[in-house]
């Protein structure tokens, strides 16, 4: 039987790079979910002879039916469309949506043991102990997908975790990794999204300048492999050739490396546990010469020293973290506030929320969570209307 694969947010940076690893014929495609690029979405719908495609505006939904007419494809619309896709079986699910929408889907598609490829790393700071604990219960395999995680993920197989010393994230350091504090505070949204090394979504792309992106992948190591905060570093490498390394009790460290081609980590996920032939590029060493490290500047990028505080308490704090970042990004990419504040609102919201934060994880829910997450975006919008930030 040919394998059923669904990807949510199949439009973005992630879905594309799956489905380019897809061959039309070969797999059935279950589902594919977007958002309002709906001729995207239809082409890919026409081209896979999708069962079915989600936009998740319903405002959308006449365009995709037309777009989408004189095919059998079915077609649905709204955030509650996009979940129930993630009801329909599927072998391999990639979860590719931005931000904590990612997270209801996901966390649906983990009860039918499906394989779940998170891109979306805001389900595990959000949610890490929900969805852990639903994957196991469910028998479903959650693979990373994030390329440090896939990183950490390869170079642990094979190996007892107990022997794990530590876990190196590499983070590139992002457009302004030189540039003084000052010139930071005042820095646009297109210059932050323009990232040296990667081409990503909008989003994310200003997370690495900002290290929001690292500051949730700290978290999301924490709750995906369970280690304990003070054995996760991070180191700063410009080149982003070496994706993370890990550091055994007897000194040794494994690194892996590979070009900043997200089709890696996602074909990874694909073919795991075999290791099939992938169309990313070969490095060539000797061209590159070299690779350089360097210690992150917390002071500049403090989103790494909230992300520590967050690994600490766990609980509810990653899903306040992650509500306040997206709402505070909001804001930034609005011209609203500057880029400095965007950690400025994260620090005074985790702060503010911090006395009704439940600090143990065990009774935690998938309602806890969400209940938390609009809490924490209405105090963080509150927080930006009742202070005088820099733009
Ligand atoms: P993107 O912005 O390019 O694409 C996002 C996708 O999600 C699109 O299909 C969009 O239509 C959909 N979407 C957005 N808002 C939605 C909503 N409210 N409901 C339903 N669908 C919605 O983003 P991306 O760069 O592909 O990143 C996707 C995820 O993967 C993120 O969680 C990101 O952190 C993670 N990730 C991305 C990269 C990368 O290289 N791009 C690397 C590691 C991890
Ligand atoms: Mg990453």
């Amino acid at each position: 039987m040919m394998r059923r694969i669904s990807v949510f947010g199949s439009t973005g940076s992630i879905g594309e790079n799956t489905l380019d690893l897809l061959t039309p014929g070969a797999v059935s495609i279950v589902a594919l979910t977007g958002g309002r690029q709906v001729d995207r979405l239809a082409a890919q719908a026409r081209r896979f002879d999708a069962d079915l495609a989600v936009t998740a505006h319903p405002e959308c939904y006449r365009a995709l039916k037309e777009a989408l007419s004189g095919t059998r494809t079915e077609v649905a619309a709204g955030p509650e469309a996009v979940a129930e896709a993630a009801d329909r079986q599927a072998d391999w699910v990639m979860s590719a949506i931005v931000g904590a929408a990612g997270l209801l889907p996901g966390m649906r598609a983990l009860v039918h043991g499906s394989t779940l490829a998170l891109a979306n790393k805001e389900s595990l700071v959000t949610a890490g102990a929900v969805l852990m604990s639903a994957a196991a219960r469910h028998g479903a395999t959650i693979l990373p997908v994030d390329s440090e995680h896939s990183a950490v993920f390869q170079a642990l197989t094979g190996e007892d975790p107990a022997g794990v010393e530590r876990v190196i994230l590499t983070a590139s350091g992002g457009p302004f990794r030189t540039w003084p504090a000052e010139r930071m505070a005042r820095a646009t949204p297109a210059e932050a999204v323009a990232h040296p090394n990667w081409a990503m979504g909008r989003r994310i792309s200003v997370d690495s300048a900002s290290m929001f992106n690292k500051a949730l992948e700290l978290i999301e190591t924490r709750e995906f492999f369970g280690f304990d905060p003070d054995r996760i570093e991070v180191i700063v490498h410009p080149q982003s050739i070496v994706h993370a390394l890990v550091g055994f009790r007897d000194g040794g460290l494994m690194a892996h490396l590979g070009p900043a081609d997200m089709r890696h980590a996602i074909g990874y996920a694909l073919n795991w546990p075999r290791r099939d032939h992938l169309p990313v590029a070969r490095l060539d060493l000797a061209r590159l010469a070299q690779l350089t490290f360097e210690a992150p500047d917390e002071a500049r990028f403090p989103a790494l020293r909230l992300a520590r505080a967050v690994m600490e308490m766990r609980g509810l704090s990653g899903a306040v973290f992650n509500a306040a970042k997206e709402v505070a990004l909001d804001h930034f990419l609005a011209g609203g506030v500057g880029f400095a504040d965007m950690a400025a609102i994260v620090d005074t919201v985790l702060d503010r929320l911090s006395g009704e934060m439940r600090l143990t994880t065990a009774v935690l829910t998938l309602e806890d969570v969400v209940a938390m997450d609009h809490i924490a975006r209405r105090t963080t919008e509150d927080t930006v209307h009742h202070r005088q930030w820099q733009r």
